[in-house]
């Protein structure tokens, strides 16, 4: 079951967005099924080829265009709450005719950045004298920024990967293959608040050198370091992103050693974060760490992205992103060093950026822990 804000707070989202189209003199935004439509409406519709397109206008009343038979479910949101017009299209209709006809002939609109192409397309060809760009340049102002609720909801999704994490020494031991590993954490993931279990990396010996290794059907060997990036999304739509380095038994010697490296890396790009603070610095801070000690080269990713709604949005933690951070913006810090054919270790908590300082929302060991 999904949940949303209270529809005051949609309402004030939904003016933000409007207010922020006149200053990019926008016409209108097009909001397609995806986070940016949960973002301004609360409404958690399923991504289907028939159209359902959200129209917010920079001026005057949105409208909300669905197929008939997913009408209920549009108004089972609190679409009807904020007072939107719902209109329904039958199987032979024309819905894109349709949402042109709530357009003048000549607007400057802006697509969900989401939106799939074909749909993209048939919106050019109903409205050729439109211009069509991006409307995440108009809605990211207002989604790189949580509010007190957003971030008290990315806290209970760190809290929720967390208590996997807690659980992760009963399943992880030699003898037992990534993917059965992978499947008590899936079920974990769920049975501790998540409505969705977005990925499961159980990353084993060399397995660990790839970063978005999955699962696979190897089995796990004694002296194995093992990397567990989890992560889900809860009720309310927020993700949880949580990175820790197992070993099965005593790692290797030089495993130990660049294991150090990177959780004083990890510490450092932590202690760095504050408002006013360059994303790509808060990347530098971790770099540095890992470069002095001599595996920059093996450090083969940027330091984190931007989490809510989506596990991966603005900001992005990675050099020549100069943009300052400021309080409410949250994001990963995540460093690794893989060593291909060998092993690999990353460590990653989601941080978001305070008055003051930086907030980390996962608060489980970072240390290395031995299985
Ligand atoms: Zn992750
Ligand atoms: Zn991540």
């Amino acid at each position: 079951m999904s949940t949303h804000p209270p529809a005051a707070d949609l309402a004030a989202r939904l003016e933000r967005a409007r207010r922020a189209a006149r200053a990019t003199e926008v016409d209108a935004l097009l909001i397609t099924p995806g986070p940016d439509l949960r973002y301004l409406v609360g409404y958690d519709a399923i991504p289907l080829e028939r159209l359902t397109c959200l129209v917010v206008p920079a001026e005057g009343d949105s409208r909300i265009v669905v197929p008939g038979l997913e009408k209920p479910a549009a108004l089972a949101s609190p679409i009807a709450e904020l007072g939107i017009d719902v209109l329904t299209w039958g199987e032979t209709d024309d819905p894109y005719a349709l949402v042109a006809s709530l357009l003048p002939e000549h607007s400057r609109v802006a697509l969900d950045n989401h939106m799939w192409a074909e749909k993209v397309l048939r919106l050019r060809a109903a409205m050729p004298g439109s211009e069509q760009l991006l409307a995440g340049a108009v809605l990211r102002e207002l989604r790189i920024r949580k509010s007190p609720e957003e971030v008290e909801a990315l806290r209970r999704a760190g809290a929720a990967i967390d208590r996997v994490h807690a659980r992760v020494p009963e399943w992880l031991r030699a003898g037992r293959t990534e993917r059965e590993v992978g499947r008590d954490i899936a079920d974990a993931i769920v049975a501790e608040g998540h409505v969705r279990v977005d990925f499961v990396i159980v990353a084993s010996g060399p397995n660990g050198a790839s970063p978005h290794h999955e699962l696979s059907d190897r089995v796990i060997e004694a002296g194995d370091p093992v990397v567990v990036d989890i992560g889900g999304t809860m009720p309310d739509g927020y993700c949880s992103d949580e990175t820790r380095t197992y070993s099965v038994g005593q790692p290797p010697a030089e495993f130990a050693d660049y294991y150090a490296v990177l959780l004083e890396a990890q510490l450092a790009a932590c202690a760095h974060v504050r408002p006013g603070v360059t994303a790509e610095s808060v990347d530098a801070a971790a770099r540095d760490v890992i470069a002095g000690a001599g595996y920059g080269e093996r450090f083969v990713h940027r330091t984190g992205h931007g989490i809510g709604l989506e596990t991966h949005e603005e900001p992005y933690i990675v050099s020549g992103n100069a943009e300052p951070l400021e309080p409410g913006m949250a994001f990963s810090i995540e460093p690794g060093i893989y060593l291909p054919g060998r092993h690999g270790a990353r460590i990653e908590d989601i941080v978001v950026c305070g008055e003051t300082e930086g907030e980390r929302l996962n608060l489980q060991p970072r240390e290395l822990v031995v299985v």
